[in-house]
């Protein structure tokens, strides 16, 4: 069996099965925070992109951190605020084949708090790397002694993997 078909947890102490290795935020934390009656009028939201207020904007990405001794990346799916005219020009290119060659790297911040991190994650500094037609762009922490820009560049262990699924698994419950 490899140990990313299941894990004991560390949480509510039973085996689950499969190894989650990824994880998505849904929205940017900005958005997140507004009250869910005003959203409709105050953000516009996809699934890739968002703009609050009309003067934050936001894209999605990916985190890749290296799983030690596995051939698979663990995922962070996150969103990042971006300057508007970096917004508007990866908009523009969204279709655009080779878009990867043509345009970026954007400085971003991290628009997520991730709790199983020491330090705050929210408003972390990262270099933003667009990727061809259908891939999410790649997210590069530029804060080098952040753990998570630690991490992404050193790799965490499988042990590591499991105590954050242990941890976001009972997040909810
Ligand atoms: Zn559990």
């Amino acid at each position: 069996m490899s140990p990313l078909d299941g894990y004991f947890c560390a949480t509510c102490k039973q085996f689950h099965s499969g190894l989650p290795t990824s994880y998505a935020a849904d929205f940017p934390d900005s958005y997140a925070s507004i009250d869910e009656k005003e959203r409709e009028q105050r953000a516009l939201i996809g699934s890739d992109q968002c703009i609050v207020d009309n003067e934050m904007y936001f894209i999605r990405g990916l985190v890749e951190v290296p799983i030690i001794g596995f051939q698979e990346f663990f995922l962070w799916g996150l969103w990042a605020s971006i300057w508007k005219e970096a917004y508007g020009e990866i908009n523009e290119h969204w279709q655009t084949n080779g878009r990867e060659n043509l345009i970026g790297p954007y400085k971003g911040r991290l628009n997520n708090e991730l709790r199983e991190y020491s330090q705050s994650t929210l408003n972390l500094k990262c270099t933003i790397r667009i990727q061809p037609l259908g891939a999410r762009p790649l997210f590069f922490i530029d804060e080098p002694g952040h753990p998570l820009a630690i991490e992404q560049r050193d790799g965490i262990s499988l042990e590591r993997v499991q105590q954050i699924a242990s941890a976001l698994m009972h997040k909810n419950t």
